[in-house]
């Protein structure tokens, strides 16, 4: 049996590991489209961009893994077509060069998600989307200090590339259209804490204000970090059931027979949550590689996992599990010291109809388990 993954993100290689961990021992091919041995995203905006690791440590698997394993990885090769009813794709080099059909049993979408543009800044200053090796280079090189660096959006990677700057001596000014950072996830209770956080060390962050070409004139470099969007072309293009990515069923299977997707092209029907939900984390792209390559080994077995994703600004690390869900939260409980610019420590509890349906701690990593167990309980 053939298994064919395109991809080469994180969860396109955890999906390879975990088929051979479970005995597969038929082919797996991986299609990436980057020219790099499939890595993890999250450093990009973290430790490599302030230099403390090397973009290395990033790596899912060395080389030498993928030969060890049987797993043929072919870097820097685009998947054009998939056609799901003969079981073939097309697939070329992102280089140019012939494209050429390839056969498969079973696939694996595994093709991510592209940052979303920004024509003001597109047309006026050359900005920065902070998602690749590449992308990271670019802004490692520019943070120099004093450097005078304007970051439209602070949602997660604008804030963190914030705090990055900030330690590298730049001068920051950060946009963002709500009136709050990260309000949507977190709701104004805390996210109040990150602007207040922010603020402490020296970010000049304007909020409720729309970003037009003067404000970004004067900038030696601007990130633009408003989201992203699913690479679900591809799907889409082999008649695959697309909505806000590749929808999939509780086993990650989509609408085309023998083809699962995962990671942050996948908008799932979460079978705990009873809601469709596509989460663009770390540990999303993780589990559910984990369950589609069971899956794709003849398994039945719903992902049930719920979200978890960490940031780290500055000192402050935080962890949050679960999901609010579109119908919010009555009240939020906050535990412990926010004075999190100068090191406190806290949980938050977001409850609705008496149940705490996410949390979260920042700088409390004894109570990770905790936290993390209370979500679903009573309170
Ligand atoms: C800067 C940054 C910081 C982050 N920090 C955090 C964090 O702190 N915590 C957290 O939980 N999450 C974080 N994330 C999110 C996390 O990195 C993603 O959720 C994760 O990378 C998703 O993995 P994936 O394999 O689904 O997709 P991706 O990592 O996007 O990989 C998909 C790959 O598929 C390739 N591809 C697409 N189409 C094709 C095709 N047709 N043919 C071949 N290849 C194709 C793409 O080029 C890409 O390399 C961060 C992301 C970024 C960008």
């Amino acid at each position: 049996m053939n298994i064919t993954i395109v991809g080469g993100g994180l969860a396109a290689a955890t999906a390879a590991a975990e088929l051979r961990e479970r005995g597969y021992d038929g082919d797996v091919v991986i299609y990436a489209a980057e020219d790099h041995l499939p890595y993890e995203r999250p450093p990009l905006s973290k430790a490599v961009l302030l230099g403390e690791k090397d973009i290395d440590s990033a790596i899912v698997h060395d080389e030498g893994w993928y030969a060890a394993h049987r797993v043929r990885l072919e870097r820097g090769t685009k998947v054009t077509t998939i056609d799901p009813a003969a079981h073939t794709l097309r697939a070329e080099p992102v280089a140019g060069g012939a494209s050429t059909e390839h056969s498969y049993d079973r696939l694996l979408l595994a093709t991510g998600a592209t940052a979303r543009h920004f024509d003001v800044a597109d047309r006026v200053a050359d900005p920065i989307y902070l998602r690749t090796v590449e992308d990271n280079a670019r802004l490692r090189a520019a943070l120099r200090p004093d450097a005078h660096v304007v970051i439209v959006g602070a949602g997660w990677i604008g804030l963190e590339v914030a705090s990055a700057a900030r330690q590298k001596g730049a001068e920051v000014i950060v946009y963002e259209r709500g009136d709050l950072p990260l309000v949507g996830v977190l709701g104004p209770e805390v996210a109040r804490l990150f602007a207040d956080l922010h603020r402490a060390h020296g970010v000049d962050l304007r909020l409720g204000t729309a970003v037009d070409e003067a404000a970004l004139a004067d900038a030696d470099v601007v990130v633009v970090g408003i989201g992203a969007i699913p690479t679900a072309e591809l799907a889409e293009q082999g008649g695959i059931d697309v909505d806000n990515g590749v929808l999939v069923d509780e086993q990650l299977r989509t609408s085309a027979p023998d083809v699962w997707a995962i990671g942050d092209v996948a908008n799932q029907q979460h079978p705990v949550l009873g809601r469709r939900i596509r989460v663009e984390h770390w540990d999303t792209a993780i589990e559910q590689a984990k369950v589609a390559a069971r899956n794709l080994m003849g398994e039945e077995e719903p992902y049930t996992h719920l979200p978890y994703f960490f940031t780290d600004q500055y000192d402050l690390g935080m962890e949050y599990f679960g999901s609010v869900g579109p119908e919010g939260y009555d009240r939020v409980d906050i535990d412990g010291d926010t004075d999190v610019a100068h090191g406190g420590a806290f949980r938050a509890y977001w409850v609705k109809d008496g149940t705490v349906r996410a949390a979260m701690h920042a700088n409390d990593w004894d109570s990770s388990d905790a936290v993390r167990d209370s979500v679903g309980t009573a309170r």
